[in-house]
């Protein structure tokens, strides 16, 4: 299918070869070689596809579909284990305005930045997901609020203190908002547990954005 996925080596004993030589076993070569490289490439495929449907394109973040499918089964892993799991709500500030003043492109820019940013701040089995637009949703599995909030505080701060480059422009900074709510101190279930969290991020957005 016009890409090379690997080099096949074969080879013959020289009694192997004395029976049969090189030249008539091209076919029999062929055969192998296709065959393997479909089935690679059928697996290649699988692999991309299943990636393609619990990621989102713009960020290589959880999507949102991944994040309802996961928050139960993080939740009862806690609740059997006696620890903490603490969900992060985050909404970048006057987005709209963002992309008002310099278009989308900045806009999905800007969202990707805070991706990268949020990258660095959690741990690697922390799931963090674009919830949708410029929201975002960070489980945090076994992780107490207070260990979530310096992280969320060096989170806020990073965004607070970097510019946006585009093309010669530097745009920024684009604060966030951001709301916390804890397993099993504030709630019971994941739907729960999200709900909470977005209504302390609507707290931190009345308080005047760029906190929590
Ligand atoms: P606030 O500080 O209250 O959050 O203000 P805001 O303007 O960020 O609030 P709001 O959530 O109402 O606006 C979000 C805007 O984000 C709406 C939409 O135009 C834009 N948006 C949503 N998804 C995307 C996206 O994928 N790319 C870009 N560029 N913009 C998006
Ligand atoms: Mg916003
Ligand atoms: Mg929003």
């Amino acid at each position: 299918q016009g890409e090379t996925i690997g080099l096949l080596h074969v080879s013959f004993t020289e009694e192997a070869l004395i029976q049969s030589p090189l030249e008539l076993r091209s076919e029999e070569l062929e055969a192998i070689a296709t065959a393997v490289s479909l089935a690679l490439g059928n697996l290649a495929l699988r692999e991309k596809l299943k990636s393609q449907s619990v990621r989102d394109g713009l960020t290589g973040l959880y999507n949102r579909r991944f994040l309802e499918e996961s928050l139960p089964r993080e939740i009862e892993r806690c609740r059997r284990r006696n620890l903490p799991l603490t969900v992060v709500m985050a909404d970048l500030d006057h987005f709209k305005k963002l992309n008002d003043t310099w278009g989308h492109e900045a806009g999905d820019l800007a969202i990707q930045s805070f991706a990268e940013t949020a990258r660095r701040h959690f741990r690697s089995e922390d799931i963090l997901c674009r919830y949708g637009g410029e929201e975002f949703c960070f489980v945090l599995p076994e992780c107490p609020p207070e260990d979530a909030r310096a992280r969320a505080e060096a989170l806020l701060r990073s965004q607070r203190e970097s510019t946006l480059r585009f093309g010669r422009d530097s745009i920024g900074p684009i604060t966030t908002s951001i709301g916390i709510a804890t397993f099993p101190a504030q709630g019971v279930d994941g739907i729960e547990i999200v709900r909470l969290a977005d209504a302390a991020l609507y707290r931190a957005k009345l308080r005047g954005r760029d906190q929590m």
